[in-house]
């Protein structure tokens, strides 16, 4: 098209230009564009679910991807086709140079959103920082608005500064996710009491049910009853929201709340057919799978020189090769005793 100016030259409006844009599919056509980053094991909470109180030592520093290691793999994967990060641990904020790294993170070419998932402990502190950012969404654990309860499931004393960074966030307009797992002793009015912060606040409140990775030995059996069920009891007027972007968690609007609710059914698995990510672990074992012990090595990988490349070849590899949901790799993945710790994994 021809757009004559006032000078008399006249210039040419050429159709926006097409950029390519890369999807990395896995073996099942799933789209991967999600990944999360377990940026240490080291939490300042020892929540029962979680890991043990003492007995598991932390992993030495030097077995730990460096924060450059860190950003290479992203780079990496971002340009394979990874377009979400979220950061996470053990507690995030428990590693000093936490928020330099986010924001060299931010730099990455192709990466569209950066989110963290917190305890909330430490959070308050990093918030105008963060919103500066330009973070795209915190998601906040907390399992309990009880103290007593707080200090049992976490065995510490922290609630007090985790409602801080819950209010905090919100007040620097963070979009806000709260995670609670929901334990075997976990009350309904606990329940009705979290529920409260998704009626009074714009924030999606997400009940997760408890998951085999505890860091402890392997129980006879995984209790884990429906928390569908569980919730449309206590809230009959419940509507379940059909997303159209792949999520692990299903989400209900109630009339008159200002937020959501959600739960997310790791245990379940029922939302493995939409399954968008990857992870790597705080020693850099990139896992496909929740239920997987891991399939590559990418700290052997960087640490023996190899190149941007290769690594990105394994990576792909590795893709091609997922099982098709969680119970399946789990039926192919050997079990130890002791169930891994979700602190060394990331959640
Ligand atoms: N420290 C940060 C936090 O507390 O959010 C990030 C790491 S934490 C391992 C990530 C998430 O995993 C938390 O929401 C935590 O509640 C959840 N989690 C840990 N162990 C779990 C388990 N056995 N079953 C279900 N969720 C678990």
């Amino acid at each position: 098209m021809l757009f004559p100016l006032g000078s008399g030259i006249t210039t040419k409006v050429l159709p926006p230009t097409k950029v390519p844009v890369k999807l990395l599919l896995d073996n099942h056509g799933r789209v991967i564009d999600y990944l999360r980053l377990s940026i240490t094991d080291r939490c300042n909470l020892r929540c029962r679910y979680c890991r043990p109180e003492k007995g598991v030592p932390f992993i030495p520093q030097n077995e730990i991807l460096s924060f450059e290691e860190l950003e290479r793999l992203v780079t990496i994967f971002c340009q394979l086709g990874i377009k979400k990060v979220r950061v996470t641990g053990g507690e995030p904020f428990s590693r000093r140079g936490c928020l330099p790294f986010l924001q060299r993170l931010k730099k990455i070419e192709g990466l569209q959103d950066l989110h963290i998932t917190t305890n909330g402990v430490k959070t308050a502190k990093y918030l105008d920082a963060l919103a500066e950012l330009g973070l795209a969404g915190i998601n906040l654990s907390l399992d309990t608005l009880d103290p007593k309860r707080f200090w049992r499931i976490t065995r510490r004393d922290y609630l007090e500064s985790v409602v801080d960074s819950l209010h905090g966030t919100l007040e620097h307009g963070i979009p806000l996710k709260i995670n609670s797992v929901v334990l075997d002793d976990t009350s309904d009015d606990e329940i009705v009491q979290l529920v409260e912060l998704a009626r009074k606040y714009s924030v999606t409140l997400r009940f997760i049910e408890k998951m085999p990775f505890s860091g402890i030995s392997r129980s006879k059996k995984h209790l884990c009853s429906s928390l569908s069920i569980r919730l449309k009891n206590i809230l009959p007027t419940l509507e379940e929201l059909s997303p159209n972007f792949p999520t692990t968690a299903r989400t209900f609007s109630v009339k008159g709340f200002n937020g959501k609710l959600g739960i997310i059914e790791g245990y379940s698995r029922l939302f493995c057919n939409t399954c968008n990510k990857v992870r790597i672990t705080a020693t850099g074992l990139l896992k496909t799978c929740l239920y997987d012990n891991g399939v590559l090595d990418l700290k052997k990988m960087l640490r023996e020189g190899t190149d941007d490349q290769e690594i990105s070849r394994a990576i792909k590899n590795c893709i091609q090769t997922r099982f098709i949901n969680g119970h399946e790799t789990e039926r192919f993945t050997s079990k130890q005793d002791v169930e891994p710790s979700m602190a060394s994994i990331g959640g």
